[in-house]
């Protein structure tokens, strides 16, 4: 069986193109004279979660909660200390940088700062080749650069200029046709908008919407502005402190939360219209978020939470089904039996979405 005809096997059974299991990535910030850690910051604390082919998962949280360390180490931009990140059926986790190169083209990333992200020395065609300047002649780079920017809605007479002569919103526009240039399957797409005017931001996310709808990509869109998520996500997952507390696909959750930090984020998203705004429940969360130095025992939302009670503080919840293509960690929602056929699809992807 070819490749191609192996992955079209492989979606026929209903595999994930992405599954992430216990996934951990901790930052040491501070070691003993001796070099033993001393603290260490959990970033992402044993994260679970499947992408299938086509679908859009948004992952929203407040900053901090570990959203990009999250999507910089599924593409092992960061190496994992713990879980597996098993790309179409390969466990990327343990694979080493030169194991990693077949797999570099076909996951992307769009980084969230436009300016940053993009070199000022190179030419916009250079920035939208680079990874694939080994393989392609100058002429082909050229054609295909011109390609690239037709895609996303530049001209070809801005391959040969410089970032600095474009807007955020071009800039951002770049550093797509950059990953789209790669032919990807998969793209993390890092808080693609924050740094944008919010004029822009509606164009950028139609613009990738259309892409994925276009190209047939699969997409996790990582934000903290939920509005964006919503129009533009299959399913939502919620991040607080390094770990996923709710899934649930994207209109469904905004209709029906379960944890009571997606109520919370949920409350706080402003209403355009004032007679709803005015009747709306805002929940107001108590202190900030601890440090991932110092996370709580128990559920690690309970110094915040309205409803923490004293099991909270002893029993971390567990991550479980708690209706329909719903999944929730809370010890106030009651979970929903399983069919041990199921089990191992509780990673959280939508019975739905088609392969
Ligand atoms: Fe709140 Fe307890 Fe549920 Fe955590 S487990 S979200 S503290 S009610």
């Amino acid at each position: 069986m070819n490749d191609s005809a192996s992955r079209v096997a492989g979606d026929a059974a209903g595999r994930p193109l992405l599954e992430v299991r216990g996934l951990e990535k901790h930052f040491v910030v501070k070691r003993t004279f001796f070099g033993r850690p001393l603290t260490t910051l959990r970033a992402v604390d044993g994260v679970d979660f499947a992408v299938q082919r086509g679908e859009t998962l948004g992952i929203v949280g407040e900053s901090g909660c570990g959203k990009t360390t999250l999507g910089r180490t599924v593409i092992k931009l960061y190496e994992p200390d713990a879980g597996s990140i098993v790309f179409d059926g390969v466990d990327l986790s343990p694979l080493s940088f030169e194991e990693m190169r077949p797999f570099r083209r076909r996951l992307q990333m769009i980084f969230q700062d436009p300016y940053a992200s993009l070199n000022p020395r190179m030419t916009v065609a250079d920035i939208i080749t680079e990874g694939v300047r080994e393989e392609l002649a100058a002429e082909e780079r050229k054609a295909l650069a011109e390609k690239m920017l037709g895609v996303v809605g530049l001209n070809d007479d801005h391959a040969n200029r410089y970032p600095h002569e474009f807007s955020g919103g071009q800039r951002q526009r770049i550093g797509i046709a950059r990953a789209l240039a790669m032919e990807p399957e998969l793209i993390i797409c890092d808080e693609p908008i924050s740094a944008l005017d919010v004029s822009i931001q509606a164009q950028v996310v139609n613009m990738l919407e259309e892409l994925q709808g276009e190209l047939g990509l699969t997409l996790v869109f990582i934000a903290h502005d939920l509005s964006m998520v919503k129009h533009i996500s299959t399913r939502i997952a919620v991040m607080y402190l390094g770990k996923i507390v709710e899934v649930g696909e994207s209109y469904d959750l905004f209709e029906r939360p379960y944890h009571p930090y997606t109520k919370a984020l949920l409350s706080a998203m402003p209403i355009p219209d004032p007679n709803l705004a005015r009747d709306s429940r805002r929940i107001i969360l108590r202190g900030d978020v601890p440090s991932p130095t110092r996370i709580p025992t128990g559920c690690r939302f309970r110094s915040r939470c309205p409803y923490a009670m004293p099991v909270c503080g002893e029993e971390e919840p567990q991550f479980r089904r708690v209706a329909a293509n719903r999944f929730a960690a809370c010890h106030l929602v009651d979970g929903v039996p399983m069919e041990a056929s199921v089990a191992s699809d509780s990673l959280f992807h939508s019975d739905s979405v088609s392969s």
